[in-house]
């Protein structure tokens, strides 16, 4: 396997009809297996999310003239942060959409396919169409995979009946739609098995939605809500765990641990969970007249049957210099990366950086020099108007950007979920700049003992 770099030989071609060329075209060799010609970059981006648009982005901040393309198949990018903002009614979907093209980097190409296959052994990589790509250097970011298939009778039961999830785009909004309805009875809010994305989203939509039936529509007395999960814990990290068992207290809320949803039955409102106990485990089923679910994930099914493919599927990369471990002109972040942190938007904010410093070091033949500490943040939602900026690297350890105990719920971090976080991502984050809330570093360091 070569990691040098090419030399750059551009020809003039007409791309194919769905490439975009924001920048210079690919280098266009033999035929690939549908007679489209072979094209090749220096660095082919999967995936075109929140994580690989910082991470062409930061890139391109540091070196302008490098040849990216970013093969992503969506015409539209999506803050995702901001569906359970939709599910809690406080703003419509549309404000978190936007045109894909609108955020491909500036000197980047869009191509706008469907990877199926990475084959690293060869530095390439083949669309759904066949279409070969010939790279330098490779970064995995397709996301996570979302299994809804794994709940039986989930997907057809799902935005009808009070069934719902703000985990789709087409869902969020019936999620607002049944909260808004409700009559009172039973609303079971669920989180599964496997590792999710932003795993505290269950638990927000579950407070916002205890504030409407409390303190808005009323049905509060008539309500129970649960909180079936399938973990032992409210959090991984245990003093944001302990912040969340008051809210939880306070508000009445009964959790369930170690329950675990395997199918909903629509016909009789029942959600049946395996529940593990001391003495096994067993089938218990639920009565529910609304019911959120948080769905397992996985990484992409082209990921796991990878040569990229480590444990658990994931694409396996040093959780600091996110170099692969055994390819080292692949890199990846974001969702569908090994890093053993929470999943978020956030965390792939960090790791951009980071990502972007290793890359073009690894280009000159040299050794990382950059390293991902395990940054996350979950903005956790404990009402309308409050919220705990739960920020933590690896080992639980507390990272707060702001010089204010992290524990505690404030209103000017839900004003900072509702109304900087999406500005910072559009603004800043999607265009490989740098986060302002640096700024308090000196002095977090004086005020944080973490
Ligand atoms: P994505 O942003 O999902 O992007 C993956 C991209 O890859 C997509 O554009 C997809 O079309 C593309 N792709 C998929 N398959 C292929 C393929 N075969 N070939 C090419 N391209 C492909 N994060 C936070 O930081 N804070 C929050 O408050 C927060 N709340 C959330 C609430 C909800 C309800 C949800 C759903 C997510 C939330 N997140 C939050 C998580 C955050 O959105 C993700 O962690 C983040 O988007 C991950 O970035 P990514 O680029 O890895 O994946």
């Amino acid at each position: 396997m070569s990691t040098t770099t090419k030399p750059m030989e551009l020809k003039t071609q007409s791309p194919p009809a769905s490439t975009q060329t924001n920048g210079r075209p690919g280098v266009e060799g033999s035929t690939s297996r549908t007679s489209q010609p072979v094209i090749h970059h220096q660095i082919v981006v999967v995936g075109g999310g929140a994580a690989g648009i910082s991470a062409a982005a930061q890139l391109l901040e540091r070196k302008r003239n490098l040849d990216i393309a970013i093969i992503e198949p969506s015409d539209k990018h999506y803050y995702q942060p901001g569906w359970t903002l939709v599910g809690g009614g406080i703003a419509p979907l549309a404000k978190f959409i936007r045109d894909e093209r609108t955020v491909i980097p500036k000197g980047a190409t869009w191509i706008q396919a469907r990877v199926a296959e990475l084959d690293p052994d060869h530095n390439r990589v083949i669309t759904e169409s066949g279409q070969i790509i010939e790279y330098d250097y490779l970064i995995v970011a397709p996301g996570i995979q979302i299994d809804w298939h794994l709940i039986e009778g989930l997907p057809e039961a799902l935005g009808k009946g009070g069934v719902t999830s703000n985990y789709s785009k087409d869902y969020a909004p019936y999620t607002w739609e049944t909260i808004r309805n409700f009559k009172g009875g039973t609303a079971i809010f669920t989180y599964p098995a496997t590792p999710i994305k932003c795993g505290g989203a269950p638990q927000k939509i579950m407070y916002l939605a205890d504030d409407v039936f409390k303190s808005k529509s009323g049905v509060g007395v008539n309500t129970k809500v649960l909180f079936c999960t399938a973990t032992p814990t409210l959090f991984a990290v245990p003093e944001y765990s302990a912040a969340l068992e008051k809210v939880v207290e306070r508000r009445g809320i009964q959790v369930k641990f170690k329950h675990n949803l395997k199918a909903i039955r629509p016909e009789t409102q029942e959600a049946i969970f395996e529940v593990t106990t001391d003495n096994g485990k067993e089938e218990v089923s639920l009565h529910y007249d609304m019911i959120h679910v948080a769905p397992p994930m996985s990484a992409p099914d082209f990921v796991k049957r990878s040569p990229l493919a480590g444990p658990g599927g994931w694409v396996d990369v040093d959780k600091a210099t996110l170099q692969h471990t055994r390819y080292p002109n692949v890199f990846s972040l974001g969702d569908a990366s090994s890093l053993p942190t929470s999943k978020t938007a956030a965390a792939a904010r960090k790791q951009a950086p980071v990502l972007a410093e290793n890359l073009l070091a690894a280009m000159q033949s040299k050794p990382p020099v950059a390293q991902y500490d395990g940054y996350t943040c979950c903005p956790l939602i404990t009402g309308y108007n409050s919220l705990i900026m739960a920020e933590f690297a690896y080992g639980g350890k507390l990272a707060p950007s702001f010089p204010l105990d992290p524990t505690r719920e404030r209103y000017s971090m839900y004003l900072a979920k509702v109304h900087l976080l999406p500005w910072l991502y559009w603004n800043r984050m999607l265009k490989g700049k740098k986060f302002e809330a640096d700024i308090f570093k000196p002095i977090n360091k004086l005020v944080h003992r973490y």
